[in-house]
Parts: C-alpha cells; structure tokens; sequence
C-alpha cells in the first residue's frame, strides 16, 4: 500500500464515512489536479466530476487564482477581523453586493434600470464572513432569529417567551449543513435521530419532489419529471397552507430557507419552474425573512440567463435571480473561493443591519465570529474566481457545457435503471431505481450509488452519490472529450452493476 493512504487509514478520521468500510480497500491519495482532471500518489488520472464536492467552479491550478494567491502571499496571509479591516476583503465586500444585486434586476435576459438602491430595502448591503456553508447558515439564523426578537410581532412578544420565540420553516429533506443550527434547520431524519437531543424544532413543508410527488399523476416517462408532471400544484398550496397556520398560530414564522432551483444533498430535487416565484411570495405576504442557501447553486452553477435573442447577454450568478426572487439574505460558501479555501459569505439588507445598530451599552452588538473571518488568501481567490466568471470568455464556455450536458445526459435515457435525470444548468441529479416503469426505489442498504460511483472511479471518473442519486457538477473548464468520459462511464458503471 501506498505510505500516505497508510498514513491515512492509521491517523485520518474522514467525514461522513463508515470507517470500517474506508478500511477495507486503499485509498485513492490526491497528490495533484489540474483543469478537470485530479491525479494520485500512483499516478492514476480521474475526472473531478463533482468539482471536488461541489467547491470547484474553473478547475484545478486555474493559473488567474492561483497568481492572485500568489500576490496576496507576498503582502499577508491572515489577520483578524476582529477590529482590523483588510485589503482583499474589504473589496470582496463590494464585489459580492454588486453581483448579487445586479441579477436581481434582470428579468428575460434584460436588465432593469438601476433603483436607488440605498432606499431599496431588499437589496443587498452587508456582507457577514465566515468559513463555511454551515456556518454561513448559522449566521443568517442568528440574525434572522435576533432581528425578528427586535422587530417582529407584538402579539408573539407579549406571549410568554417560549411562545414568542421566533419559528423557521424550511423544505422537506433539506441540508443546510453540518452545525447544530444548520441540522436544526434540515430535515433528514438519519441526521434528527442521531441529534435529536440537541436541536431545535423548526417546521418542514413539502418540497416539490416531482418524480416522487403523490399528487403527480402522471405515470413515468422518459423524461424528467418536472416536464410531464400532471398536477395543480399543490404543493405550491400546502406553503400557504403552513403559513396560515403558523399566523394563526400568534407567532407567524421568521423566515422561510430554501435553496433556490435544485435542492442539493436532499438527493438533487429541481423546483419545477415557477416554484420557487410563488412559495417566495407566499412567504413575503406573511411577513417571513427569506433566507436563500445558496451554497452549491451559487456563482453560475444553476446556469447562464437564457437571454432573449438580439438582447444583452447578461450573466445571472445565483439561483434566486432565475426566478427573479431577491432574498433578505444570502448565504455563500462552496464556490465562493472558486474551491480554493474554506470561506464563507452571509449577505443581508440594512434593514437587518440597522435592527443590530445601537449604544455600546445597548448590547445590540452581533455576538458572533470567527477566528478566520475575512481571510485575505481566501478574499484574493475569491476575488479572482469572481472576475474569471464575469468574463464573456466564462459566460460562453458554461453556456455551451449546460447544452453539453443536456445531450450528452440524454443517452442515459435508454437504462432501465434510470428513474429520473433531473439537470439545472450546471448541475445534475440521476436517480437511479430498479425499475423506471414502477419508480421503485433501492433501498439504502443496497448501496446502489455507492456502487455505481466505485465502478466509476475504476474507469477514471470521482463523485459521489446522494443515497440513489448520482451527482455530476462537473468544472466550468471541462471539455466535450471530459464530459463525454464522466457520462460513458456513468452509463457503463450503471450497466455492470445491475445488469450482470
Ligand atoms: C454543502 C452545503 C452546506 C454546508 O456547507 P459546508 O461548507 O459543508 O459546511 C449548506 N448548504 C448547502 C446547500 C450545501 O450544499
């Protein structure tokens, strides 16, 4: 065995991994990447087809991140933002509001006239760092949670305390992360029973799984669901529903989270188009913040703006715009740094912002932070990262590599093990099932991503799977030849393992 992965398997305790199972066989030990491709200590070459867990936007040694790196290296690596600004993050800053305000005016590939913005209260003006999703999650909780206390209804202030205390609503199956408010916020039952001692109950409301809706009529196609479904959106009615309730309730809830267009971990669940329009307005006419987890769909992964012909091309970088749905905050990690470094974002308005201003003695202060917060190394990468996506050059190549995928995804059509293929721009979700004519689910137990991904990785392709759902994310750079290979050896992995 290679040293390192005995190093490994001796000293390394690996996150979400049964490490009786690690144990078994040699890791694979990445040694080096380049573009789309990551390379072992053997020498071995696999495709990065989930961009390193979903991290990494232009591919491995982008040579404009890595000199940007670079350049701050000379100047500082890290120093606290505890009562010190700095120089990358304090431009970052700035960067991040003014993308994450600029698509919110887009609507059809045309971008709106400016607002005056410092009077627009849904517009972004703060930027909170922090170092990862989870934690860009529990900031955007710990605001809302406050700013609702400070603001929110007095009929639920009046109430005893444990009345009062502000209420989160958020989709079925959601993951927001791994701390105990981000669990809290999720719903994934492996994960509640396992904590359930240590978090707090917030509400679920059903999310429009189409493939596996119940009020969807419509017997399987080959197609993706979201596209032959037959229903009147009743899941659009149960939002209301919830949210009724809550007010009647005394205490309507503070906010609503969602991850806008696909919901990631929850095994990759696309939102018909319109969803997310109507719950956000539901969510609105009750008062509720809105929280948009942003930390896989962001920064170009749920695709370009499908621009109207003759009209400006402009570039549309998180989910929400799609929709035209401008949040009260914006959580962001995973791309944010292009997959360089571990940091985090939490956007929000000043409206939050003011609800925290105050005396000193007033104790309004926002208690919370990290020792990392505002890294430099991460702000330069991050930084560069968001330049290379404003380029044309970037816009073109991740337009073209959605309709690669589109084409290339449709070939798995012919697998009798292929229930659903569920992409939006970027990002894909295969589910695979024992038989597409019934829906009929493999059961956990059965390991059927696992073992598909394993029969991908013999043929050079790394993801991984949700439950039985395999993950492509493929980086922006992948060429026609990569993408090809990760889909050729999807089909043929999916092939050895149930058909022999
Ligand atoms: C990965 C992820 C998180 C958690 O981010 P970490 O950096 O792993 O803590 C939260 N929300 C979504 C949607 C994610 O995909």
């Amino acid at each position: 065995m290679n040293p390192l992965a005995k190093l490994d398997q001796k000293f390394v305790w690996h996150p979400f991994t049964q490490m009786r199972d690690w144990a078994r066989s040699e890791p694979i030990v990445i040694t080096a990447g380049k573009g789309a491709i990551l390379r072992d200590a053997k020498g071995r070459e696999y495709l990065d087809a989930n961009s390193s867990i979903w991290t990494n936007l232009h591919g491995h040694q982008n040579a404009k991140i890595n000199s940007a790196i670079q350049r701050q290296l000379k100047k500082i690596a890290h120093s606290s933002a505890l009562g010190l600004a700095n120089e990358p993050a304090s431009i970052l800053a700035q960067r991040l509001v003014q993308s994450a305000n600029d698509g919110s005016r887009m609507t059809n590939g045309v971008i709106k006239p400016k607002q005056n913005s410092a009077t627009d209260n849904r517009h972004f003006q703060k930027v909170f760092y922090s170092d990862d999703g989870s934690t860009a999650l529990e900031v955007a909780l710990k605001l809302a949670y406050q700013f609702t206390l400070r603001t929110g209804d007095t009929r639920a202030k009046q109430k005893s305390a444990r009345a009062a205390k502000p209420r989160f609503l958020s989709l079925d199956g959601a993951y927001h992360g791994d701390t105990i408010g981000a669990v809290s916020l999720g719903h994934i039952d492996l994960f509640h029973k396992a904590y359930g001692g240590m978090l707090f109950p917030t509400d679920k409301v059903m999310s429009p799984y189409c493939y596996r809706c119940p009020f969807n009529r419509a017997k399987p196609e080959r197609a993706d669901a979201r596209n032959y479904r037959q229903c009147h959106w009743e899941c659009v009615g149960l939002v209301a529903k919830k949210f009724s309730a809550q007010k009647k309730k005394g205490n309507p809830f503070a906010a609503f989270i969602f991850e806008p267009l696909m919901q990631g971990a929850a095994g990759m669940i696309p939102q018909p188009i319109g969803w997310l329009k109507q719950v956000t307005d539901i969510a609105r006419a009750h008062g509720a913040l809105l929280i948009a987890d942003e930390v896989m769909t962001g920064f170009g992964r749920t695709g370009t703006a499908k621009a109207e012909s003759g009209k400006r091309k402009a570039e549309i970088l998180f989910a929400s715009h799609h929709e035209n749905v401008q949040p009260d905050f914006l959580c962001l990690a995973k791309g944010l740094t292009g997959g360089y470094l571990p940091m985090a974002a939490t956007l929000t308005t000043q409206k939050i912002f003011d609800a925290f201003l105050g005396e000193y003695k007033e104790f309004k202060t926002f208690f919370h932070g990290h020792s990392y917060t505002g890294n430099q190394l991460g702000s330069a990468a991050a930084l560069a990262s968001l330049e290379i996506l404003q380029t044309q050059k970037s816009i073109q190549a991740r337009t073209q590599l959605e309709k690669s995928l589109q084409e290339e995804l449709s070939s798995l059509w012919s697998l009798p093990n292929v229930g659903d293929i569920r992409q939006v721009g970027l990002v894909a979700g295969i589910e695979l099932v024992k038989n597409w004519r019934t829906r009929e689910p493999f059961a956990l137990r059965e390991r059927a991503g696992i073992r598909v991904c394993e029969a991908m990785a013999k043929r050079g392709v790394l993801t991984r799977p949700i439950g039985s759902v395999i993950a492509l994310l493929p980086p922006y750079c992948t060429t026609p030849v990569q993408l090809q290979k990760m889909i050729s050896a999807l089909r043929e992995a999916v092939i050895d393992t149930f058909q022999t």
